[in-house]
């Protein structure tokens, strides 16, 4: 194949490559698109429900197992399927070669478990893409200074897709999942969701972050830093699929692009500190201290003036952890009291369109009202509304917003 054929780096997630047959039309598709004229780059997960069994494997036998360790167990999910996925292109006479992260130097830094990608050597790639070879290579990992294996954290094959069509400088990068595409929310909550055919970057970026996982956040970013061409579309279904579009607005007019949800969310209130400068540092300053990352904060003074009450979210992972700081803050402080809930997410509408048009936060309030939905924080940005509700309301709310926004027929 000459030099110049234009590259594709195609990701398929784990249901994608969920059982031999599902590897088999995998390669079918890699074959043709490589048929067609392509180089073609292919980055791939571990099969469904692989990473999650190792992880219980491991904790089995430690609570908290290593984090070095658990790099070196969690990696071996995704050498499995590039090997099985190179036998099922060889087996149709498509040449193919598969690597580890590390062989084909996926450089991060050390936090294992949560490394980010520093920079990727392609040399080996490309030597094997022009000699006429599919090159397969394992997502989710990568090796440090030291030669050590790292992880890139849940659903990190993404970001791994992106890195690579960005070292490589590819046409396109074609993430191949379960849909057919995002959609103006998870179809799963509300099944009158609609697919998307573009959403621009930055909507994109807003929504991964906000807890939409049909992308991973870093694989967004890095698509935006290398302006990487990028498009979900279904490995089980033809379709153009949805095109992240670096365009600034939306060509679809609509004034919002897609409603967000994180359910993996917890609250912490700490009532009636004094109120006086520095309170606010003095309350997550020791949380910051912790590793502990807060979302959104609430501070509300009390009548009296005297005291203030200081509201914050963390990931539910982390709620055990700043609850018991917290508590150690309060009695420092002098604070009446401590409160936690858990069982709290966060919806978000998100649109470039909320620049240019008001009333839209009332709107959202409004149509919350109406199913006597509790708002319990609210927080915004240019693009977006977040609010946070009791965890039952979750696919109320979702759906509540989806038909108040009139997002289940084109704008
Ligand atoms: P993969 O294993 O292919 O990486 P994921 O499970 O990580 O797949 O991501 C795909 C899933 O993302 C879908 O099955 C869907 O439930 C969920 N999802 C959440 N929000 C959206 C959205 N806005 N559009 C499409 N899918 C979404
Ligand atoms: N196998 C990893 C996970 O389950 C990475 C990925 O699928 O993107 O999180
Ligand atoms: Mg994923």
């Amino acid at each position: 194949m000459p030099p110049t054929a234009p590259l594709i780096v195609q990701k398929y997630g784990g249901t994608s490559v969920g059982s031999i047959e599902r590897i088999q039309a995998v390669a079918e598709r890699v074959k043709r698109t490589h048929d067609a004229g392509n180089h073609v780059v292919v980055v791939v997960s571990a099969m469904s429900g692989e990473t999650d069994r190792l992880l219980a494997l491991a904790r089995a036998i430690q609570p908290r197992p290593s984090p070095r360790e658990l790099d070196v167990l969690l990696a071996t999910g995704e050498q499995v399927t590039i090997a099985l996925l190179a036998m099922a292109l060889e087996s149709l006479g498509c040449p193919a070669r598969s690597y580890t992260g590390g062989q084909v130097q996926v450089r991060t830094d050390s936090a294992h478990n949560k490394a980010r990608i520093r920079d990727i050597d392609g040399a080996r790639v490309r030597a094997d893409l022009d000699a006429g070879r599919v090159v397969v290579v394992a997502g989710f990992q990568g090796i440090d200074e030291h030669g050590n294996i790292t992880t890139l954290g849940r659903g990190g094959s993404d970001t791994s897709a992106v890195a690579m069509a960005a070292a490589l400088a590819a046409n396109e990068c074609q993430i191949y999942t379960d849909v057919d595409g995002v959609y103006t929310t998870d179809p799963r909550i509300e099944p009158r969701a609609r697919k998307l055919d573009r959403i621009t970057f930055e909507e994109m970026l807003e929504m991964a972050s906000l807890g939409s996982k049909v992308l991973q956040i870093r694989a967004v970013e890095f698509a935006g830093k290398y302006q990487v061409p990028l498009r979900v579309l279904s490995s089980f279904v033809e379709g153009a699929g949805t095109l992240i579009s670096f365009e600034e607005e939306n060509v679809e007019d609509a004034k919002i692009a897609g409603i967000a949800f994180a359910k993996d969310e917890a609250k912490l209130t700490i009532l009636r500190v004094p109120d006086q400068p520095g309170i606010a540092h003095k309350i997550l300053g020791p949380i910051a201290a912790a590793n502990v990352e807060v979302d959104m904060i609430v501070q509300n003074i009390a009548a009296d003036e005297k005291t203030t009450d200081f509201t914050f979210t963390v990931h539910r992972n982390d709620f055990a952890k700043a609850m018991e700081i917290l508590r150690e803050t309060a009695g420092s402080l002098g604070a009446q009291e401590v409160l936690g809930d858990e069982q709290i997410v966060k919806l978000s509408l998100v649109g470039v369109g909320m620049r240019s048009h008001a009333g839209i936060a009332s709107r959202m309030f409004e149509a919350l009202a109406k199913e006597g939905i509790n708002i319990r924080m609210i927080s915004t940005s240019e693009i977006k509304i977040s609010v946070v509700v009791d965890e039952r309301y979750l696919e109320l709310g979702v759906r509540a917003l989806h038909a108040a926004f009139g997002l289940e027929t084109a704008a």
